[in-house]
């Protein structure tokens, strides 16, 4: 059947007329999508379908918000039966303490919770919450990691032509964006990530100047790049030795590698830690949370953080009942996205080896990237700069499209499995990656 989609085509001369690029976010609009994005108009389980009535089998589950899949009957009805109390009261109500200890009970370490709304913000909040605890203002970043576009941040998130990005010992620093406060960087040292040497050498050039190291704890915005054995343990021990806290961002990787995510999967035990996306199953939902004694430095706004919007209850309703389910009959769901994602990585291995195509499939659970490249294995932002084909990738995602799968399709943002995905969902995407590699000039 052909693949129309022509009222996604008007609806995107429509938005043109309103908005820059047509969206909200330019990772929606034509540096990924081409010439215009496909416009969605219902979810339901592991499909998205669009305003043109054509059905997708959706691993990109909303930048990974839906850790259940669309419109899970537990969050639409928690959701909809909880609105016509009120949406939002901006003070004290029960069911934020009650996500609160949902959390504190989920997650190692998490002795004290806040809540905001956007891992941006959360991040954000943990960066300023480890300067004002330890009077400290530099921190460590890391190389192709993001944290949301706070401008401390925003050097060298965004995947560079290798011979721009330097020498590993002293990256060449790139700010991802114009309009940055003039000395927004000034306190941000960029690191090489999976590589303990570096983060020693960073320690010592700054002695006792560092506030914080913050690290994804798997690397989500450069594909999906796994912690090298030992690596999280490694940045444990050397912050802790050197009296620095250890920022750990579970933006991504939080409520979906385990129950305590990154913290739990690798033992890490860091300091603070963020959370968004999983969260509120689709709402806007952040938290960050950490060790009592450093928490404590928000009371009275000491470390400063506000929100009109910061527990709202429509979110605090979702998050219960998103929770609650993933934590139901002993984890069952988080092997369950294990399984998933672990099946899809493994059938698109064998079809890229079967098609002769050189690209491998990494990931971690329920976690994967389709990566272009001759390599075995991609393990920092350096390799996915100077190894990965990335307009190869796009080109593969725009293809799927035709054939009925939605992955993002930008390279450096990647697949994630959910409740929803089932073994037929697995082998429908198969066969339609097997038939653009068989049909297309790959
Ligand atoms: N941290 C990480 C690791 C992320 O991947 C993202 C978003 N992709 C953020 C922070 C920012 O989250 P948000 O888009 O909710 O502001």
């Amino acid at each position: 059947m052909a693949h129309v989609t022509q009222k996604s085509k008007v609806l995107f001369d429509r938005a043109l007329r309103v908005m820059i690029e047509g969206g909200s976010s330019p990772s929606r609009g034509p540096a990924n999508y081409g010439a215009y994005p496909l416009f969605i108009a219902r979810g339901e389980g592991a499909c998205v379908y669009d305003v043109d009535g054509n059905r997708y089998v959706d691993w990109m589950m909303a930048y990974g918000a839906l850790p259940l899949g669309h419109a899970h009957s537990r969050v639409v009805k928690a959701v909809s039966e909880g609105v016509t109390a009120g949406t939002l009261f901006a003070a004290a109500t029960e069911i934020e303490v009650e996500v609160a200890e949902i959390i504190q009970q989920m997650v190692p370490g998490a002795e004290r919770v806040r809540f905001a709304n956007t891992g941006t913000e959360a991040a954000m909040a943990a960066v300023r919450l480890a300067r004002g605890y330890t009077g400290k203002s530099k921190f460590i970043k890391f190389e192709g990691h993001y944290h949301g576009w706070y401008d401390d941040f925003l050097v060298n998130s965004h995947p560079q032509p290798i011979a721009s990005i330097g020498h590993r010992n002293d990256p060449v620093r790139i700010a991802d964006s114009s309009g940055l406060n003039r000395h927004a960087l000034d306190d941000t040292i960029v690191v090489p990530w999976n590589d303990l040497r570096a983060v020693e050498r960073a320690i010592e050039s700054h002695r006792g100047e560092i506030a914080a190291v913050i690290t994804e704890g798997i690397m989500a915005n450069m594909g999906v790049i796994p912690p090298a054995p030992g690596y999280l343990q490694g940045l444990r021990e050397l912050t802790r030795n050197n009296n620095i806290l250890l920022i750990l961002d579970e933006t991504v990787t939080g409520f979906r590698i385990a129950r305590g995510g990154c913290q739990e999967h690798y033992n890490v035990g860091a300091d603070i830690l963020t959370f968004a996306k999983a969260l509120g199953a689709g709402l806007p939902v952040a938290a960050f949370a950490g060790r009592g004694e450093i928490m404590e430095a928000l009371a009275w706004g000491g470390v400063l953080h506000y929100g009109t919007q910061n527990a709202s209850r429509v979110g605090m309703l979702a998050a219960r009942a998103s929770l609650n389910e993933l934590c139901r009959d002993d984890g069952v769901a988080f092997r369950h996205l294990w399984r998933i994602g672990e099946a899809l990585r493994a059938g698109l291995q064998r079809v890229f080896k079967e098609t002769g195509t050189p690209a491998i499939a990494q990931g971690v659970g329920p976690m994967l990237q389709i990566l272009f490249t001759d390599r075995s294995a991609i393990c920092d932002f350096r390799d996915f700069c100077g190894y990965v084909d990335r307009p190869r990738y796009q080109k593969l995602a725009l293809e799927l499209f035709r054939h009925g799968v939605y992955m993002s399709p930008s390279p450096a943002l990647h697949s994630v499995s959910s409740l929803a995905h089932t073994d037929e969902h697995v082998a429908f995407t198969l066969e339609a990656v097997r038939s653009v590699l068989t049909h297309g000039q790959f």
